[in-house]
């Protein structure tokens, strides 16, 4: 097991990070900018190293100082959390060059799975159901249309760069196809900077179900499902597990395509599998498809760890240095239900956008680990 690792990340994922080092016997060491100073997760860890201004380009995303950090620290490897530098293949090669150990997958693995279109083709090769749509490189508006068309309406116009909800329109009729492509792209390309778009058959009932995996680069477990379909603007808002009504046959069904999804990638380290389901007639095991996978521990993750019992950045950990997977498929327990819900600031007249302001009172109810 490592000796020491650098945390890249600041807030609240840089404590848990830090809780369960701790708990191991890892030392740890903060970055933080000039501005997070005196933030939590620099009182917590053993060091703490400043990397710059309070934008993120000037401090956490300046994959060179981390690196500086972590040689001069002496930490062993990086864990780079969620956001940030998680799913940046070039850190994970850069920090592989400096003689680190990037704590998540490969920079190949991030980068099959970083484009949604890449990605679908990717696992359709693989034998993992996908949703029914064009994710093809003609991006000729003619020929979209004409793949909506084929598809059947209505349909999603998705970015293949997308995330958070951001660059998605749905269109019911072939009149309305020109103006949401077009508002697709410019959304696209203003977030991501890429205007290349997929079109999905829209599933009018859905619900999101997605997979926790485990790899070691060659071999894959599953840590059950979440349940993530109560979504605003596509984005999630309250997660849970085991999803309601899952059914012995489709857990199964499901737990392998995700299972095979990472093998077919050699994947290592921990990551979410993601699929939408036809809930019209229930949850069948021949209505579910890939929609994407995210290559990082997601914010999510405490819902697996309460129902499994197990501590998903411990796995991190051991998997990173190189111990395996700590657990074979029928040894995974899953016991329970939980529940958890993101909270929202926003400024409500100016559209829902979202906003800072003073927290006047919080406080957070007891949590009973076993
Ligand atoms: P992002 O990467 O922007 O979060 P996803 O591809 O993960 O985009 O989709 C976000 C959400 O949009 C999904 O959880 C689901 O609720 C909805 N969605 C995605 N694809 C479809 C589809 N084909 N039909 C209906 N809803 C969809």
């Amino acid at each position: 097991m490592f000796r020491k690792i650098l945390i890249a990340n600041r807030g609240e994922i840089a404590c848990r990070i830090i809780a369960t080092a701790r708990r191991l016997g890892i030392r740890t060491v903060a970055v933080h900018s000039t501005a997070d100073a005196r933030a939590a997760h620099v009182a917590m860890a053993d060091e703490a190293v400043a990397i710059g201004q309070p934008a993120p380009a000037d401090s956490y995303l300046r994959a060179d100082r981390i690196i500086e950090a972590a040689l001069k620290t002496g930490a062993e490897a990086i864990h780079p959390g969620y956001g940030f530098l998680s799913e940046n293949p070039d850190f994970v090669t850069a920090v592989e060059a400096a003689g680190l150990t990037f704590i998540g997958p490969s920079a190949e693995a991030i980068r099959a799975m970083g484009l949604k279109d890449a990605a679908k083709a990717l696992m359709e090769q693989a034998g993992v159901p996908v949703v029914p749509g064009y994710h093809g490189a003609d991006q000729d508006d003619a020929h979209l249309e004409g793949a909506a068309e084929a598809i059947g309406w209505p349909v999603l116009i998705k970015a293949v760069a997308g995330g958070g909800g951001k660059g998605m329109r749905a269109v019911a009729r072939p009149a309305d196809f020109a103006a949401a492509l077009a508002s697709a792209r410019s959304e696209a390309r203003a977030a991501f900077g890429n205007e290349a778009v997929l079109i999905e058959k829209l599933i009018e009932r859905p619900r999101h179900l997605e997979l926790q995996i485990f790899g070691d680069g060659t071999d894959a477990v599953h840590l059950y499902e979440r349940d993530c379909s109560l979504q605003r603007r596509h984005q999630k808002v309250i997660e849970e597990a085991p999803a309601p009504g899952m059914t012995p046959e489709m857990r199964a069904a499901m737990g392998e395509a995700a299972v095979r999804a990472a093998r077919a990638i050699g994947y290592r380290g921990a990551g979410t599998v993601e699929f939408i389901v036809d809930a019209s007639d229930g949850l069948r095991p021949d209505r579910f498809w890939f929609m994407e996978m995210n290559t990082r521990l997601q914010v999510e993750h405490p819902v697996t760890e309460a129902v499994t019992g197990l501590d998903l950045v411990e796995w991190q950990l051991r998997i990173a240095a190189g111990e395996g997977l700590p657990l074979t498929q029928d040894r995974i327990p899953l016991t329970g239900h939980a529940f958890e819900a993101r909270l929202y600031a926003e400024d409500v007249p100016a559209g829902f956008l979202p906003a800072t302001g003073t927290l006047a009172h919080l406080e957070f109810p007891e949590t009973v680990r076993d």
